[in-house]
């Protein structure tokens, strides 16, 4: 491992709303579970965990005392890795899905604007979206922007050149999700350049759904973005359809992968400093 190679920030997302034990048992669903599944992925080389926490019945939940539980276990079992909590798993639900904001976590999901998920339409307002952006600069936490298209790109841009996100922008490439974005190269390149041209400091991570993870990874990789990867956005390890074993085994599956794009994994310290965060 040289210095020379540009660090990545592997980002895991260990969780999400969806997927359940039955889905595949590696899924953490209590907070006792997503602590230990988030550190043995911090171990394998991940510097950012990407959270939502559940029931106990493994439906989602924006409950702030969970979110708090999480936190505090993550700090201690994780030191120096970036948290960024989801503001995304209610959809509906209005402001209650920023809710644990004042627990000012390093950062959190933001999205700017609406589409259509697999079964529903994933809905945020303008007034919403406005609201937990200023709930973010309140609470000085960090938004990672989800850009399930381009428009949404254009809109955090417009936001943060209007004063409404604290800049510089962090945005995620979101491809794969049915009914919204699929994964398109030509789109994922146009969103690369598009970024670079509107908002020269920005940095970016790229994120593909189901079979698209994988290819994500890579493309990131090559183009000189951040990943990311886990159970939330694919539970699978391969076309053959076998199940991913863990969280961690995904996490070391990109850390493994960087050397062949002359990359290497970024140090916790390394990932707040290119994403302008306060040192642990
Ligand atoms: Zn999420």
């Amino acid at each position: 491992m040289t210095t020379t190679m540009t660090p990545c920030i592997i980002t895991v997302a260990i969780t999400g709303s969806v997927p359940t034990k039955k889905d595949n048992p590696a899924v953490p669903i209590t907070v006792a579970e997503q602590v230990e599944s988030t550190q043995a992925s911090f171990e394998a080389g991940a510097s950012l965990a990407h959270c939502h926490v559940r029931n106990d019945d493994g439906t989602t939940s924006s409950d702030p005392e969970k979110f708090g539980r999480l936190v505090e276990g993550l700090k201690k079992h994780c030191p120096g890795m970036i948290i960024q909590l989801s503001t995304g798993g209610r959809s509906g639900n209005g402001r209650e899905r920023g809710g644990m904001l004042p627990l000012r976590p390093d950062m959190a999901s933001l999205s700017t604007g609406s589409c259509n998920f697999p079964t529903r339409v994933y809905e945020n307002s303008p007034e919403l979206v406005d609201w937990l952006a200023a709930e973010m600069i309140a609470n000085n936490v960090k938004p990672e922007i989800e850009a399930f298209d381009l428009s949404m790109i254009f809109q955090a841009v417009k936001m943060e050149q209007d004063g409404r996100i604290k800049g510089p922008l962090h945005v995620q490439f979101v491809m794969g999700v049915k009914n919204a974005m699929p994964v398109d190269k030509e789109t994922f390149d146009y969103y690369v350049k598009t970024l670079k041209r509107l908002a020269p400091n920005a940095t970016w991570t790229g994120a593909g759904i189901g079979k698209g993870q994988l290819m994500l990874n890579r493309w990131s990789l090559e183009a000189g973005g951040h990943c990311r990867t886990g159970l939330e956005d694919n539970i699978r390890w391969d076309e053959s359809g076998k199940l991913a074993p863990s969280n961690a085994a995904l996490v070391k599956r990109v850390a493994d992968l960087c050397a062949e794009y002359g990359r290497r994994p970024a140090t916790p310290a390394e990932a707040r400093k290119l994403l302008s965060l306060a040192a642990a």
